[in-house]
């Protein structure tokens, strides 16, 4: 997503018991967004955990689970923890107020709604969100390569450990280095060789394809990709398929030992994770493989599992 973007068309969940709120909502809405809309707060989660909606405006009171509660679920998730809640409620006091601003409300519209009002809202609470995904996303992307920087990777590893080790699934992590980096700068130039990083990081998201794998710079000439819900036979694939797509970017490479255009050596390691143990083994484990390939004459992998 880009600046551009943020003011474009949002996708709004409309949370209400009521049918007539709704359509009274929808209507003021319709126009300038895509709309969806729950009647009860267990609907409104699972709405939003699928559908990712950017803003939801949410009633206050319903039978059941009221819009606090629905509030204080949605910011458990980290999926939905970051979607602004605006409250729509006929409740008025300053403490009904407070008490949506302290469940985690961005915002807060008495009933009876006023269209205009409703829709000025929406749009600012838009154009926050949006902005703080920009921004998120910048921070976790590598400016050189495009591809995710070491703190999106270092956030990932954690997660996925978490996430794998509570299903009991292994879990893969290759460890990417250029091989005679130093020697290509000194003989190409530092700008050819930041290219060239740039056309490897695409060449490794080619071989890892699948929308939970990562791949991240890890940093200089070193990148990581990170294989959850992969063992080492499904890593080797990926492995292989990261030796043929750098080898089919042809870069020439007259000071390598490895042969004559640009290759890399790897480090494949995969293993059951354990919620006591610390994802960093993984890291060492492949680090370690890496470290053979380099000494068993480059461009090639070493393969290791418990
Ligand atoms: P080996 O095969 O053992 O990995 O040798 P190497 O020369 O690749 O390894 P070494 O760690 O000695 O050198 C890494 C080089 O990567 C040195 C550094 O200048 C270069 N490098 C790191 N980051 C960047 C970058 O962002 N752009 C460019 N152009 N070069 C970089
Ligand atoms: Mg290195
Ligand atoms: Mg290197």
């Amino acid at each position: 997503m880009s600046w551009n973007d943020i003011a474009t068309k949002g996708r709004i969940l409309i949370v209400d018991d009521a049918m007539e709120n709704i359509q009274i909502l929808h209507q003021a809405l319709q126009d300038e967004h895509d709309v969806l809309f729950a009647m009860n707060g267990a609907t409104a989660l699972h709405i939003a955990q699928h559908q990712l909606p950017d803003v939801i405006l949410l009633d206050a009171v319903m039978p059941n689970m009221d819009g606090y509660a629905v509030c204080a679920a949605l910011r458990t998730s980290p999926i939905t923890r970051d979607i602004p809640i605006i409250f729509v409620t006929a409740l008025k006091t300053p403490e009904d107020e407070t008490r949506a601003l302290d469940a985690g409300a961005a915002d807060f519209i008495s009933k009876p709604v006023n269209v205009a009002v409703v829709r000025a809202r929406v749009r600012t609470q838009l154009t926050v969100k949006r902005q703080r995904d920009a921004l998120r996303e910048l921070t976790l992307t590598d400016g050189l390569t495009g591809v995710a920087n070491r703190r999106a990777f270092d956030e990932a590893l954690e997660a996925e450990w978490r996430r794998c080790s509570r299903a009991q699934v292994s879990i893969a992590l290759i460890l990417v280095d250029i091989d005679h980096f130093k020697n290509f700068n000194d003989a190409y130039g530092h700008q050819e060789g930041d290219a060239c990083l740039k056309q490897a990081g695409a060449a490794m998201q080619r071989a890892a394809m699948r929308p939970q794998d990562l791949v991240a710079r890890y940093g200089g000439e070193e990148f990581a990709i990170l294989l959850p819900h992969e063992d080492i036979i499904g890593a080797e694939g990926v492995a292989r398929k990261v030796l043929e797509e750098i080898a089919a970017m042809g870069i020439m490479h007259e000071r390598s030992s490895a042969g004559p255009w640009v290759t890399v050596s790897m480090g494949v390691a995969s293993l059951l994770p354990n919620e006591s143990q610390e994802p960093s083994i993984l890291i060492k484990s492949a680090d370690e493989l890496l470290y053979q390939a380099k000494g068993g004459g480059r461009n090639r992998y070493c393969l290791g599992s418990e």
